[in-house]
């Protein structure tokens, strides 16, 4: 005869208080959950509480120590009010309740879902259970999202620090910092005056101006944010030159979190920020900021003019000097020309004076190459090429996966609209309990499928179609490509591959 030992589990989240849904109280769910025990006769062993913790949480103190009891055969039943209190995470879901407490003999049983692990045909709808949890976790989070954004839009500071040389008002808006602001206006004055970045950074290091990072530690502030360090770096002299919140705009929606479950932050393109003009005072005065703009951005162009930067660069060689042949800077036509860097630099030591046409090289590249590729076209070379580029194959396997990913998010979403109207009681339950059913299988089909496609390696009829090359995918078979003198109008072009 089992024991039943109840642990009873009770969390209470921010976005219940926020709601205001008093029906989520950690009384509530205390009252109804003792309520059942008592009906059952079950005996409390525990009751575990977490209060503001979110049920994506996976760090959840007494849910931890809960999940230990249940390891050390404590616990006969875990009893929730429901299962989305116990964990929103589908993850979560499938390895305690399906796994771990099926090897612990633990018993999950939740009140206002009807999840019960004693009763098999239960799990079906478990795991539906699970996956609209989710739903709802991921509504409310770009709920949040969307109330930050607006915000954002309307020019409230939304950081939970200043940027060097402000300080924080109120909530949402930012006042000059007397000390760090003249800091900020030194490093401009130091730019227009002529000094680079890492003349900048010298003169900072050895002044000891303390860094962003510094400076708010002596402040006192919590400072979780990206360390700068204790030294300057040009790249965040770079940075305070470049920032717009100096001449009194909120720049804000640098960075995006993948998801409401992967907290890992892609930086997004600058034509994508949210910058506001006009917020508050600015540091830097317009002709300033104008004057260093126009120079940041000057010495960008100079760099990339005569920079010498092309798909094939560090690949072309001088047959007779050896040096490398380089994009000639005078500019006459709109082709690129390359010449040996002995000519490019008037040296005149070298007698390989012509010039070339890049898109010359380029087209020869690919037409050599193309050639090889016939020859190892049945080679291990082959599928490391494969692997290194997505190619026209690869494309149609890819499509077809991509119909079926949208086929099955489609029924997904009609899935969800079901479960919306069925909370709405526009469905009836047993309406609504069918479809389910009929849904849930489809999509796991759909899934099978899908997981059996992605499994397949390179499509059967790879090798009768024509290949798609591009020159980045030739240049990195190339060792080095030597050109020689022009004699008579003609000149040898030697290009080594590498296999
Ligand atoms: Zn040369």
């Amino acid at each position: 005869m089992t024991e039943n030992r109840v642990a009873i589990y009770l969390r209470l989240s921010k976005e219940d208080i926020d709601k205001k849904d008093f029906s989520e109280s950690i009384q509530n769910q205390r009252r109804m959950l003792l309520q059942k025990v008592q009906e059952e006769g079950w005996s409390i062993f525990d009751i575990y509480i977490d209060e503001d913790y979110s049920g994506i949480d996976r760090e959840r103190p007494a849910f931890l120590r809960m999940l230990k009891d249940c390891e050390q055969g404590k616990i006969d039943i875990v009893l929730c009010k429901s299962q989305s209190r116990f964990s929103r995470d589908l993850e979560i879901i499938e390895q305690y309740i399906h796994n771990k407490f099926k090897e612990w003999n633990v018993r999950f049983i939740s009140l206002i879902d009807h999840a019960d692990t004693s009763v098999e045909e239960n799990k079906k709808s478990r795991q539906i259970n699970a996956l609209m949890n989710e739903w709802y976790l991921e509504d409310s989070s770009m709920n949040i999202r969307k109330t930050l954004r607006n915000k954002k839009e309307a020019g409230l500071f939304t950081g939970s620090f200043a940027p060097f040389g402000y300080q924080k008002k109120d909530k949402n808006h930012l006042e000059i910092d007397p000390i760090a602001s003249k800091y900020v206006q030194q490093i401009y004055a130091l730019y227009v005056k002529g000094y680079g970045y890492s003349k900048i950074k010298q003169y900072l290091n050895h002044q000891q101006v303390p860094t962003p990072s510094q400076y708010k530690k002596e402040i006192g502030s919590k400072y979780y944010g990206p360390s700068t360090g204790n030294s300057w770096s040009e790249k965040t002299i770079a940075d305070i030159l470049k920032n717009e919140v100096y001449i009194g705009s909120v720049v804000q929606g640098k960075y995006r979190k993948i998801s409401y479950k992967n907290k890992k932050v892609i930086s997004l393109k600058k034509k994508d920020w949210i910058v506001v003009p006009h917020q508050h005072k600015p540091i830097i005065s317009l002709p300033i900021w104008n004057e260093v703009q126009k120079r940041i951005h000057q010495k960008i162009r100079i760099q990339s003019k005569t920079g010498k930067i092309h798909e094939l660069s560090k690949k072309i060689y001088c047959q007779k000097c050896g040096q490398s042949f380089e994009k000639n800077s005078s500019g006459r036509t709109s082709y690129s020309y390359l010449v040996c860097r002995d000519r490019r630099n008037h040296w005149q030591h070298c007698d390989n004076r012509a010039s070339i046409r890049l898109d010359v090289i380029e087209s020869l590249v690919l037409k050599e190459f193309l050639k090889f590729y016939h020859q190892f076209a049945d080679e291990q070379l082959l599928l490391q090429y494969e692997n290194q580029y997505s190619i026209e194959q690869n494309l149609l396997c890819k499509q077809a996966c991509e119909r079926l990913e949208n086929d099955y998010h489609q029924k997904e979403r009609t899935l969800k609209k079901l479960y919306e109207d069925y909370i709405h009681q526009e469905l009836d339950d047993e309406v609504f309990q069918n479809l389910k059913k009929s849904y849930v299988k489809e999509l796991e089909q759909i899934k099978n499928t899908l997981t059996s496609m992605k499994k397949e390696k390179m499509p059967f009829s790879f090798r009768k179609r024509k290949p798609m090359i591009s020159l980045k995918v030739a240049k990195s078979f190339i060792q080095r490509i030597q050109i020689g003198n022009m004699e008579h109008g003609k000149r040898v072009v030697i290009i080594e591959w590498i296999f």
